[in-house]
């Protein structure tokens, strides 16, 4: 059987299957008759099995998993808890009934607190499977542990599992549904784990068959045959190599210069990009440390955790992107829940002009921790439309002495109109994942539109070739820091069309870095044109290969 969704990065993984449990259903709300003490008595019981389980393992985890499983131990002991429990199986409910309501209600109300608060609505949603699953006597919804490596396999994954996930023992993960372009995908992504999402027929996988994960083919063959298999192990072993190769600098292959940069969010992602050769960061995410808070951080408190994610990066060049709250990276104190279409309404430079103080903390503290860390510091604003808003970010950032002022491409009048927003931006960086999801009119969170997220689409493309001309004609950088930098043959094609650096999930350095060598400025140049006339992202991808097929 073969299944097909969307890959996350280009490796291959063999292995057998591992099902996580299913959500659990909503429990029915029907009236309770029988004993009622006995019922409370039965939900206590779970209560605190689940509790005294969720404590045990928090004892053995570390980092953040710790933290969130201490978490949701105090969650489970809370009387208050135990309270509305009780009490609604005495008004008629069945335990699994009032577990279910007890705390979606304590969720309701951490959510209407936002913030901090709001992120633990998730981890109480957890807490209540967990309490019902024993209730139910079946097994909890989470990834199973195991002593072999194994290929995960689920409806959907949370970022936050995303995160959990082992790497020792995951080898890569298969949804359901999801869409490669959330937030899951990127941190699969970050963690150089494949995975396909968004593979209708996964639930027909079953548990223990052995399966080939090929993230780069967004395939995933069930019991493959001994040729599949082979021909698997082949791809795998030429991954390794690449994954050896030595690092050097990014170049195609008649020597023509192509930076490779990191995306990076947090200070612990800086060490490892520089491992894996990183020529510098060309994304930093800052809105990666605003996400769980209820109110913005202080000057100071920036500078220190800029100051510490820039230090790896001592002389080297460092695009930090001011804040991109809004969508699907919303910020509590920033964003209104209200907005029917926020990823249409006030995100990124457009809210940052409106609380301004926020931007001027912002760009003091980046103009201080470059000074701290001797890097060569690059700043960028998110969400640009037009002219108008590089003109504003540009002057504003001159205000604290920051010498490379930049806008990101990622809206399609920003793109069409990319030779203006050059005229006062000293360079721009486009980001295709955004860039996908607004030409393309398909929310990128959204997996029933996950067919849409496609930066090989020549709609896409047409507009990174103008984004290309006006740097042409500007004599001025332009750089990709989405998704579609990571993808090695896209690479080679976002170089043909102008683009002179690629900033990715660090994993993926090693795969672009080797292909880019393969092709001259000329064919990279050449192949660019050819895709740019494909109907399809489909067609543009078997364009490029016919292009490699015949150069031979
Ligand atoms: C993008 O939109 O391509 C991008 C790099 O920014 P983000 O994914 O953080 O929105
Ligand atoms: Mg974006």
């Amino acid at each position: 059987m073969e299944l097909h969704g969307f890959g996350v990065g280009t490796r291959i993984a063999i292995g057998n299957a591992v099902r996580m449990p299913d959500p659990l259903p909503t429990p029915e709300d029907v009236a309770f008759r029988g004993d009622v003490a006995a019922e409370q008595e039965r939900a206590k019981a779970a209560i605190k099995l689940t509790q005294s389980q969720i404590a045990a393992r928090a004892g053995e985890a570390e980092g953040s998993l710790k933290e969130v499983l201490e978490a949701q131990s105090m969650m489970a002991a809370d009387p208050a808890i135990e309270g509305l429990v009780t009490g609604a199986i005495e008004a008629g409910k069945t335990a699994e009934r009032a577990v279910y309501e007890s705390f979606q209600q304590f969720a309701d109300t951490l959510k209407a607190m936002g913030g901090y608060m709001a992120e633990r609505a998730t981890d109480l949603g957890d807490v209540s499977q967990r309490i019902r699953a024993q209730l139910a006597g079946v097994p909890a919804p989470e990834v199973p542990q195991r002593d072999e490596p194994f290929v995960l396999v689920a409806v959907d994954l949370a970022p936050a599992d995303t995160g959990k996930l082992d790497l020792d023992k995951v080898l890569a993960f298969v949804t359901r549904d999801g869409s490669p372009k959330a937030h899951t995908g990127i941190i699969a992504a970050e963690k150089g784990l494949p995975a396909v999402v968004a593979a209708a027929g996964a639930d027909d996988i079953p548990d223990g068959a052995l399966v080939v994960v090929d993230a780069a083919a967004g395939q995933v063959i069930v019991g493959p045959t001994k040729h599949q298999l082979d021909e698997a192990r082949a791809k795998q072993e030429e991954q390794a190599k690449i994954a050896d190769a030595p690092i050097e600098p990014g170049a195609l292959g008649d020597g023509d210069p192509v930076q490779l940069l990191a995306n990076v969010g947090k200070p612990a992602d800086s060490q490892p990009a520089v491992d894996l050769g990183a020529e510098g960061v060309g994304l930093f995410r800052t809105e990666f440390l605003f996400l769980d808070r209820s109110t913005p951080p202080t000057k100071d408190e920036q500078v220190e955790v800029y100051t510490s994610l820039m230090r790896p990066f001592a002389g080297k060049k460092v695009v930090a992107r001011v804040l991109d709250a809004g969508a699907d990276k919303p910020l509590s104190f920033l964003n209104d829940s209200a907005e029917a279409n926020p990823a249409l309404g006030m995100r990124g430079i457009r809210i940052l002009r409106v609380r301004e103080n926020l931007l001027r903390d912002q760009l003091a503290a980046l103009a201080e921790a470059r000074d701290r860390s001797g890097v060569e510091l690059w700043v960028m604003a998110p969400m640009v439309a037009d002219a108008a808003d590089s003109d504003y970010f540009t002057a504003v950032g001159r205000e604290y002495g920051l010498e490379v002022v930049g806008s990101m491409i990622e809206v399609p009048s920003a793109a069409l109109v990319a030779e203006q927003v050059l005229r006062t931006s000293d360079f721009v960086s486009i980001g295709t994942n955004d860039l996908t999801q607004y030409t393309l009119a398909a929310d990128r969170v959204l997996g029933t539109v996950a067919n849409f997220q496609d930066p090989w689409h020549p709609a896409v493309l047409r507009l990174v070739a103008e984004t290309g001309r006006a740097g042409q004609a500007t004599g001025k950088p332009i750089g990709v820091c989405g998704e579609a930098a990571a993808d090695p043959r896209l690479a080679v094609v976002l170089v043909g069309l102008g683009v002179k650096s690629l900033s990715m999930a660090p994993p993926a350095l090693a795969g672009v870095r080797v292909e880019l060598r393969k092709f001259s400025r000329e064919q990279a140049n050449e192949v660019a044109q050819r895709v740019l006339a494909a109907a399809s992202g489909d067609e543009a991808r078997q364009l490029f290969d016919d292009y490699v097929a015949e150069q031979g």
